[in-house]
């Protein structure tokens, strides 16, 4: 846990399905996706953080013209998720019906997952809890 965090081992642990934030040493705000600066204090000396995981939903809007890689999914939902340990992050929402909107409560609890694209690359996600 001594080597400095970076983004391309932030998306190679995504990969590997194996999700970690960064970690401020200075301040211990936990960050996701990876800055070059703390949000809370500036600092630029970061850790690796596990995280749970869990969150809940704090927006969410449907997708219906999609880039290339989700083209065949679409519509589908991507949802602004905060995680409990503060930091928040876009991902694919997964487990709801995209044609019924009404039905995604803001603030439900969510459950980190993955998805594949179609070039095979991995995605986060989350799920209802
Ligand atoms: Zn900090």
């Amino acid at each position: 846990m001594s080597e400095r965090p970076t983004v391309e081992e932030y998306l190679k642990n995504i990969q590997e399905r194996m999700f970690k934030a960064y970690k401020c040493v200075d301040c211990g705000m936990i960050i996701a996706p990876p800055s070059g600066s703390c949000y809370g204090c500036g600092s630029s000396n970061m850790d690796w953080a596990k995280v749970s995981g869990n969150g809940k939903l704090i927006s969410f809007t449907v997708i219906h013209i999609a880039p290339d890689e989700f083209a065949e999914e679409a519509p589908y939902y991507v949802a602004i998720v905060e995680l409990e340990e503060g930091t928040r992050i876009s991902a694919r929402l997964l487990g709801f019906d995209p044609l019924k909107p009404q039905e995604v409560k803001i603030g439900i609890p969510l459950k980190l997952d993955y998805e594949k694209g179609k070039s095979g690359k991995t995605y986060l996600a989350f799920k209802p809890a």
